[in-house]
């Protein structure tokens, strides 16, 4: 065989060889594309009074209001110094005061916290409880309402509460005035937390009245809401 046409025979093997380990390359490439494949990560709206937050659906650590005021610039009972934010003094001003004419008085025992400062809150129920009984009384941090600046417990964190002259009034008006109770009884199943008849949300007036209307809680409510 002449030399010319070895060559050419070489040459067509080997190009025959690299066409083959190249397609047999191709679907690991395609395979390794997939894996690192990383689904966008959902980017959570602390400034929506409509957001979602739970044990599945957290803030970013760096969250923090940008319209955050000292509730004692307000007349509204408090046994420290909160914050919340600004966007839901208005209706609260005014249902202190509405409950006040009633005899009912209301005192903010709660309201905003920092990621750090719900970082120290959750360490201590885990000291005290143990991890899974701390996951059912307290949000591991980034996932608390409490960092949206819009929740407040009111008045003393006691099942009793619920029973009281003060939580009755609570329970009954609060969605008058944009505030709805977010751990109801018999509702753990759903919300991931044990009830919490003090812990209020703010979702403004027209929301809260349609939450009333629909009977739902607000962890189904909110779903609802997002999935539009
Ligand atoms: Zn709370």
């Amino acid at each position: 065989m002449p030399i010319k046409n070895r060559r050419l025979i070489l040459l067509l093997i080997l190009l025959f060889l690299l066409i083959i380990v190249g397609a047999s390359k191709l679907p690991i490439a395609v395979e390794r594309k997939i894996t690192v494949f990383k689904p966008e990560v959902k980017k959570i709206n602390g400034n929506d009074l409509l957001i979602d937050v739970n044990k599945n659906n957290c803030l970013p650590v760096d969250y923090v209001p940008d319209d955050l005021v000292n509730i004692s610039d307000y007349e509204i009972p408090e046994n420290s110094a909160f914050m919340l934010r600004k966007i839901v003094m208005q209706d609260l001003q005014e249902m202190v005061s509405q409950a006040k004419k009633e005899g009912i008085g209301l005192k903010v025992i709660s309201a905003y916290r920092s990621y750090q400062k719900q970082g120290q809150i959750y360490n201590s129920w885990v000291a005290q409880l143990g991890i899974k009984e701390a996951q059912r009384q307290s949000a591991v941090p980034g996932c608390s309402q409490h960092q949206l600046g819009t929740a407040i417990d009111f008045n003393e964190l006691n099942f009793s509460f619920a029973d009281s002259l003060v939580g009755i009034w609570l329970y009954q008006n609060a969605w008058k005035y944009g505030w709805v109770i977010s751990y109801p009884k018999n509702s753990e199943d759903i919300t991931g937390y044990a009830y919490e008849p003090w812990h209020y949300r703010y979702i403004g007036k027209e929301n809260a009245e349609e939450m009333q209307k629909q009977g739902l809680i607000l962890s189904k409510f909110l779903e609802e809401k997002n999935n539009i």
